[in-house]
């Protein structure tokens, strides 16, 4: 399987992500082996582009367009998702096979619907692998998809180079409640739909953004002029090759500074110290020893024949020494 990855096999590559999304136990170690054999035998990184915008911006179109510009220059384009809701309706963001149409045909590019999970930081976690599987593969983009719920761009923002945000036009002089937070994790803001009646709106609204970036806090990993806003058109195909250009010019500057490989190294480090902490709290949840004592020590905390800090330190010594 991992020769077939690096091979660029698109089977080998979807039944390897199908691998790191299992939840056995055996296939979870195999998973590790896998992307342990891949990780020194990937050529180059992906430049990871993260895409986020709330349902009806337009992200469907948008990948579809900007994928089919950058397929058409030659660049093989792999499209991964987080969807914070295919845990609750069971479905995904990119199941529905009408989206993407084209793109989906293309053999330059890979599209893999999001996984149904029961919480963000496991969706999270195989995201993170599935974008260290098509890096192995050899896909030069990758675009990681979210719909605009708060957690989940960061979690997105966490494992990619640049980090978009796509809104669309608003009606009056609102900031449509994007929140500062979200705003000051993006790199580029996209207002989509600057097309026929929406034109002007997209472009006054390009106009509050760019005010209201150029009054936040200035990052070290932003060259003159960034973070950007700008108009575009997924539908009619205009503004995505200055986009696509600003976006090339800041990953380019990034890389020449440093950032680039910094922050893919504190990512990194962030990814592992959450990954101990999501095993140490599976311990406590899992471990029917552990799950007793907790509630033991918990109904004597209540009774008042412990304290808390007491009993906490004594299941603490628990774990350890289990
Ligand atoms: P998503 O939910 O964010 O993936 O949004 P979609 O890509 O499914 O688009 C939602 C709606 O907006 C669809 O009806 C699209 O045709 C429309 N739409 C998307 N991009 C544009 C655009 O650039 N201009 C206009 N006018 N409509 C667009």
């Amino acid at each position: 399987m991992a020769d077939g990855v690096l091979r660029r096999d698109r089977r080998a590559l979807a039944r390897a992500i199908t691998l790191v999304e299992s939840r056995r136990a055996d296939h979870r170690a195999q998973a590790l082996d896998l992307i342990a054999y891949l990780k020194p035998r990937t050529q180059r990184p992906a430049l990871r582009i993260g895409l986020s915008g709330t349902p009806g911006v337009g992200k469907s179109t948008l990948i579809e367009s900007f994928g089919l510009m950058l397929t058409g220059q030659g660049l093989r384009v792999a499209v991964l998702a987080v969807d914070p809701s295919s845990a609750r309706t069971g479905g995904s963001i990119l199941g529905d096979k009408t989206r993407m149409e084209h793109l989906s045909r293309d053999p330059l590019a890979f599209i893999r619907p999001s996984p149904s999970q029961t919480h963000l930081g496991g969706v999270a976690r195989r995201t993170r692998e599935a974008v260290a599987l098509v890096e192995a593969a050899g896909f030069d983009v990758v675009l990681i998809e979210t719909v605009g719920v708060g957690q989940s761009e960061t979690l997105v923002a966490e494992m990619t180079d640049l980090f978009v945000l796509l809104l669309a036009p608003a009606g009056g002089d609102e900031l449509q409640g994007v929140k500062r937070g979200i705003m000051e994790m993006a790199d580029m803001i996209l207002v989509n739909k600057a097309d026929g009646d929406l034109k002007s709106a997209a472009l006054r609204t390009v106009a509050d953004y760019a005010g209201a970036l150029h009054l936040l806090r200035k990052r070290p990993q932003d060259p003159a002029g960034f973070p950007k806003a700008m108009p575009v058109s997924a539908m009619d195909r205009v503004g995505l090759a200055e986009a696509w250009s600003d976006m090339s010019d800041l990953a380019q500057w990034r890389r020449a500074h440093g950032h680039f490989a910094q922050n893919r190294a504190a990512q990194d480090r962030h990814w592992f110290e959450a990954e101990v902490r999501e095993g140490v709290l599976a311990r406590l949840t899992q471990d029917p020893e552990i799950r007793a004592q907790m509630e033991k020590l918990g109904q004597s905390v209540a009774a008042g024949e412990r304290a808390p800090s007491a009993a906490a330190a004594t299941l603490l010594d628990l774990i350890r020494r289990t």
